[in-house]
């Protein structure tokens, strides 16, 4: 079996895995991060770039460069209910660099950390590499086994990150516990053409049991269809059609294109799911982002959350790595900084789903909006608050002093 030492090998190449690689590599570290696909051109990945990443990349002294790439700006974010629209938050006065969501393709923004880590000295990103296991010594996770096209590699290290998402391989492998806090709906996703004339702007649509969202991706709408848990069986037995029409009575503007939709091949079935584990570490070993906390797509901030995961992990671990002095206590501050943010967003996504997502899914005609957003619509000024929590987040991270770029 091939073998390749490091300082920190970071499973997975999502939001998280590369910028703490990115952050790490940059602070002096030697990282190696795997990813198991040969490129970030996934098509589902979360779009939305927030005002506090955005702020992160000021910090960086990136913003400019990251902002040359294509993107649209939304200062706020609108949702119809029927006829109605509803702005429910308006980003244009947080105090920072870029008070906006910039949507963009997550793999334009993958392939700027992955740029940005490769011109490191410490940075390697090895891709159609999955990590498959850990290698554990004395009760201490030493490295991770790694499938390769070239076959088996081992890779020691003093820490091991998952950052492998979701469905995290590394999370199982550990032994961990997660605790399953549930999600009410699945998410269907698919391409419909963008047409001259069209609006900019990615917006929410919700009617009578039906909740369609469609993001700007320049030549094509990203649409994702919100269905009840489980209900993609009854849906396809009505035919593809009867699904079609639904889209056109929500949104008439697209009825010239739904014939784009030809099979049930072309709709994805993406599962939503909200877990998070009661501890994310073991010696040697550490869970961020969706592998510590899997996030539901409500307010679209589980990239963010990621992200921000990944700098105050970099923040915490730069320097006990560098001078190759880590505790389990540093660890463990990676949780206790982390836990709480990730602890009240999903507190916050469950009471939207129970109170919202799930009477709207079983509804058949047409749907009030809720009281806080009627609210938020007659006084504008409230529309500051959410877009704080989805703009900003709990306890926003900064770029601290332990990741200045290393003297080379
Ligand atoms: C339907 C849906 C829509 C969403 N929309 C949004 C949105 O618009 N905005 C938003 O902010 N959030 C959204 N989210 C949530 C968001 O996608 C996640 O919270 C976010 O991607 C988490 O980032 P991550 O880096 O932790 O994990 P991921 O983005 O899942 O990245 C994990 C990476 O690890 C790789 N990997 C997996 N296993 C291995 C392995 N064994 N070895 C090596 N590599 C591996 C994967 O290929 C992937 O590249 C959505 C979620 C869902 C379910």
């Amino acid at each position: 079996m091939r073998e390749e030492s490091t300082t920190c090998c970071i499973a997975g190449g999502g939001p998280a895995g590369m910028m703490l690689g990115f952050l790490l590599a940059r602070a002096g570290v030697d990282v190696i991060v795997l990813e198991k696909h040969a490129d970030f051109l996934r098509d589902f990945r979360g779009d939305t770039i927030h005002p506090s990443t955005l702020q992160l990349m000021y910090e960086l002294g990136l913003l400019d460069e990251f902002l040359k790439l294509p993107h649209n700006k939304e200062s706020e974010v609108a949702v119809r209910f029927g006829d109605e629209e509803i702005t429910a938050a308006d980003f244009s006065h947080l105090k920072v660099k870029a008070p906006y969501i910039a949507f963009m393709p997550q793999w334009d923004f993958l392939d700027f950390l992955a740029d940005h880590g490769k011109a490191e000295p410490h940075f390697r990103l090895l891709v159609n590499a999955r990590a498959d296991g850990l290698i554990e010594e004395h009760g201490r996770v030493t490295g991770v086994n790694v499938a390769t096209p070239d076959g088996p590699l081992a890779i020691k290290a003093d820490l091991v990150v998952a950052a492998d998402g979701r469905r995290s391989d590394l999370r199982a492998a550990s032994g961990l516990s997660v605790e399953v806090l549930g999600a009410p709906m699945d998410v269907l996703w698919f391409r419909l053409s963008r047409k001259q004339g069209d609006h900019n702007h990615t917006f929410g649509q919700i009617a009578g049991g039906r909740f369609f969202i469609m993001l700007n991706r320049g030549d094509y709408w990203q649409c994702a269809f919100v269905i009840p848990k489980g209900s993609l069986e009854s849906l396809q037995a009505k035919g593809l059609d009867a699904f079609k029409d639904g889209l056109v009575a929500l949104s008439p503007a697209l009825a010239d294109r739904v014939p784009e939709l030809t099979n049930w091949d072309e709709i994805k079935l993406l599962s939503v799911a909200v877990e998070r584990m009661q501890r994310w570490w073991k010696p040697g070993f550490i869970c961020i982002g969706d592998a510590a906390h899997t996030m539901s797509p409500i307010g679209g901030v589980g990239v963010n959350l990621a992200v921000q995961d990944a700098v105050a992990a970099a923040n915490l671990l730069a320097r006990p790595l560098r001078e190759k002095r880590l505790a389990d206590s540093d660890l463990a501050a990676v949780q206790k900084r982390r836990e709480f943010p990730a602890k009240m967003t999903q507190m916050m996504q469950i009471a939207i789903q129970n109170r919202i997502i799930t009477p709207l899914l079983a509804s058949q005609g047409p749907i009030a909006p809720p009281f806080a957003l009627r609210l938020v619509q007659r006084f504008p000024i409230l529309r500051r608050i959410p877009a704080r929590l989805i703009g900003m987040g709990v306890r926003p991270e900064h770029i601290g002093p332990e990741l200045r770029p290393v003297q080379r």
